[in-house]
């Protein structure tokens, strides 16, 4: 069993601190992309030209190069929430972040949301089904 299967205490704050303040990238899949479109009611290829940039042969959402926030962040909140892609909806649940206790607890230090008072008891099914999302 791993370390965390009694669960880990997690509650979005939607503070907006995951999505940018420096340099990132946030990957896009196929079914982000297909997701994200409907979610904004664009074509694929509308969605790719406005909101997103190459890298190598993947996709990443752009950023604002004044402060590296993703370009879909906006007073601090993230406009396509529904629609967020795949990386997006499962941090901080990521597997170099659950790897150990004190990964968890450094990833704390950048998420409001891991521990705090308001905090849910993810159980170890949800959290499992996080990390199976993310690879
Ligand atoms: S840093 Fe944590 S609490 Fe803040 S928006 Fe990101 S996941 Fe939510
Ligand atoms: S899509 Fe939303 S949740 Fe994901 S990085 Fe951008 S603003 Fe944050």
């Amino acid at each position: 069993m791993p370390w965390y299967e009694k669960g880990l205490k997690f509650k979005c704050t939607e503070c907006g601190k995951c999505c940018g303040g420096a340099p990132g990238y946030v990957w896009l899949t196929n079914s982000d992309i297909q997701r994200l479109s409907e979610h904004l009611n664009i074509s694929e290829d509308e969605l790719i030209k406005k909101y997103c940039r190459q890298v190598g042969n993947r996709i990443s959402l752009k950023e604002r190069a004044v402060n590296y926030n993703c370009i879909f962040l906006v007073d601090s909140r993230c406009s396509v929430y529904e629609g967020r892609p795949t990386q997006c909806r499962t941090y901080p649940f990521w597997g170099k972040n659950v790897a150990s206790k004190r990964a968890w607890e450094e990833t704390s230090l950048e998420c409001e949301g891991i521990n705090s008072p308001q905090a849910d008891l993810i159980p170890l099914s949800v959290i499992r089904k996080k990390l199976q999302e993310e690879e």
